[in-house]
């Protein structure tokens, strides 16, 4: 490929890093334009594990698996799933035998940010909107002005990305389920009852139409989701963001009847809660190649989280399209040669992932969840339910 070739990334995701990356060690410069003024402006949300054939796949190309043994937690891959009164139902002892190394979303990104020079992320970049030029390449405005022009603009900017209307009209629809998130800090000292319940992984607990997961991320944080089958706006109807002593009380309310020791991770959540309703784009999304203009991760194929492929179709998204931008001498063919592979590629993930949301919190939800982790106790984890 032509090393002059100018490419906007759009977003600084796993998805559009990973990108700039591989493309860096390659000696092909990009511009990844970012919206958030600098790395830590928010938390960047909870642990994620790392699968060999994608996620793990992309870093291994990005040059970047010392690195990532640094962060990854082995020992947090454990599973258990409770009934409402506390009681173990499935509980997977041996945490750090399998694959699937968990890391946080923060370290994940502050690692691939020291990879990167610091001229190429453009913090404070919140994209608008993109131009068509009459030369056939494309301009990016901001804020602040417009920047370009561009041969190739990358579309890495999540599940609203503002570059996918250019490529197909169909937006993210709200699957019917919506998260309530909340965090208890410093679990190992200050609430070792919880980082018991919890384990060293993930916890579920389903009953009552209603679930809670909670994961344990690295720091000694646990991530906890108060999940809900419920219209699109009922949880900003129900709560009040702007009062955490009102979200614990209520959250308490809604699992009435579940045991005090669990509900104990609403009593000790810090002040941030989140409502995350959960939105997908359709199995099988696609669109027909444009030149100069292309989607990855959640900007291509949004889905919902259990199956746990999201971060990792991204990563591996991104180094499919580097790897074909490499090889190939014609950079336009590649990047439909990109789109054909991943549309094809992303069906059985987006259709594990709709089932998943599909399935949850039925009338059999809990037996179904717990057939579901017996039958993959030996491990085939692609099914395991939830955020595999
Ligand atoms: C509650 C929840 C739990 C999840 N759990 C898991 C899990 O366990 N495992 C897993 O694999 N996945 C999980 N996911 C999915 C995962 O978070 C995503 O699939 C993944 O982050 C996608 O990466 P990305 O790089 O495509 O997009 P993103 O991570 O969304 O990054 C997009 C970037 O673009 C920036 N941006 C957006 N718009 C603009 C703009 N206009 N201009 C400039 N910048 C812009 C954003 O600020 C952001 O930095 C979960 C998702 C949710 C909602």
């Amino acid at each position: 490929m032509n090393t002059q070739l100018r490419i906007a990334i759009v977003g600084a995701g796993p998805g559009g890093l990973t990108l700039a990356r591989i493309l860096h060690l390659h000696g092909i410069a990009t511009t990844v334009f970012e919206q958030e003024s600098h790395p830590l402006e928010r938390p960047q949300g909870g642990t994620l594990d790392l699968h060999e054939d994608s996620g793990l796949r992309a870093l291994r190309q990005a040059g970047l698996m010392d690195a990532v043994l640094a962060i990854a937690r082995y020992e947090d891959q454990g599973s258990r799933l409770l009934d409402k009164a506390a009681n173990v139902l499935f509980e997977d002892q041996d945490a750090a035998s399998g694959d699937r190394p968990e890391v946080d979303r923060t370290a994940l990104r502050a690692m691939l940010l020291q990879a990167l020079p610091a001229s190429c992320v453009r913090w404070g970049c919140a994209m608008r909107e993109v131009q068509a030029r009459a030369d056939g390449r494309w301009n990016l405005l901001f804020g602040h002005g417009s920047e370009g022009p561009f041969d190739l603009v990358v579309g890495a900017d999540g599940a609203w990305s503002r570059i996918r209307p250019l490529l197909s009209p169909y937006r993210p629809q709200y699957s019917g389920l919506t998260f309530i998130e909340c965090g208890i800090d410093d679990v190992d000292r200050s609430h070792p009852a919880l980082a018991q319940l919890v384990g060293r992984g993930k916890m579920g607990v389903e009953a009552d139409g209603k679930e809670i997961i909670a994961q344990r991320n690295g720091n000694a944080h646990i991530r906890a989701y108060a999940i809900f089958r419920v219209p699109a706006d009922w949880a900003a109807r129900r709560f009040d963001l702007a009062s955490p002593a009102a979200m614990r009380v209520e959250l308490i309310k809604e699992f009435d009847g579940f045991a005090p020791e669990i509900l104990d991770l609403f009593r000790a959540s810090n002040d941030h809660f989140a409502i995350r309703p959960i939105c997908a784009l359709p199995v099988g999304h696609c669109w027909p190649s444009r030149r100069g203009l292309t989607l990855l991760g959640d900007a291509a194929h949004v889905m919902s989280p259990f199956g746990g492929d999201g971060v990792n179709n991204a990563m591996f998204d991104a180094a499919e399209l580097a790897r074909l931008l490499i090889e190939r001498t014609d950079w336009a063919a590649a990047v439909a040669e990109y789109e054909t592979l991943m549309f094809a590629r992303i069906v059985e993930s987006a259709e594990g992932a709709a089932e998943g949301a599909a399935t949850q919190l039925s009338h059999v939800g809990q037996e179904l969840t717990l057939a579901m982790y017996r039958s993959h106790a030996g491990w085939n984890q692609d099914e395991i339910h939830p955020f595999a």
